[in-house]
């Protein structure tokens, strides 16, 4: 396998743009519409084939090196196209947006390049390498919600609620932040990130894997 055919959804391939006049998504490709409330679910969806082209590329044992490319290919289509449907498009992903997406990004990497070295000395198994690199991947969902945080404001909400999704046990800090209710936007961390609650900090026991979503009004 080559990094070219694992690239099934390059960024540029994120056909759902935002339509303000209908206030509703539409596929560019299959002229589909969904509304917003549908893309959060898009995203896990996202997320989810990820993990299928990972599960698929280390199945074959590759080297280090190409363990880190594959990861490194797959986080920064991530990113980039999860990124580009929470602001509603790719085109509306403007220079400072990318900027603040590939920080993140950045960080990510950091930790991957930690975990291919740990893994070169044999320090962790193949196994705990696949449960990092998902971790890596879930943390995509941050790009998601900052940027659809930042084009809710330009839509002129003011206030978010954080709503508390998980399939056994939701950790507390998350249902925490469920019980505040409607909040200044700007108070709650996004999913995906770890961060829950920004003044005072909690972190979702999950981390990275907290599938919570956030309502705007
Ligand atoms: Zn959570």
């Amino acid at each position: 396998m080559n990094a070219r055919t694992l690239s099934t959804r390059g960024y540029s391939e994120m056909p759902w743009i935002w339509d303000d006049r209908r206030e509703l998504f539409v596929n560019t490709e299959t002229g589909k519409t969904a509304p917003l409330e549908d893309m959060p679910e898009l995203v896990d969806a996202l997320i989810t084939d990820a993990w299928d082209d990972l599960d698929e590329a280390l199945a074959e044992k590759p080297e280090p090196r190409k363990v880190r490319n594959i990861v490194l290919l797959l986080l920064s289509d991530l990113y980039l196209i999860l990124a580009a449907l929470g602001i509603g498009g790719l085109i509306a992903l403007d220079a400072n947006l990318r900027a603040q997406i590939e920080e993140m990004l950045a960080r990510q990497v950091g930790y991957l390049d930690l975990a291919i070295s740990q893994y070169l000395a044999e320090r962790i198994s193949p196994a705990e390498l696949r449960r990092r690199a998902r971790m890596y991947l879930n943390s995509a969902r941050s790009a998601y919600w900052t940027t659809r945080d930042e084009f809710e404001k330009r839509r002129g909400k003011v206030e978010q609620r954080w709503i508390a999704v998980g399939d056994r046990n939701t950790c507390s800090p998350c249902l925490d932040a469920e019980r505040l209710g409607w909040v200044p936007i700007g108070t709650l961390g996004v999913p995906g990130s770890g961060i829950v609650t920004i003044t005072p900090t909690t972190m979702c026991e999950g981390l990275t894997n907290c599938r919570c979503q956030i309502a705007y009004r």
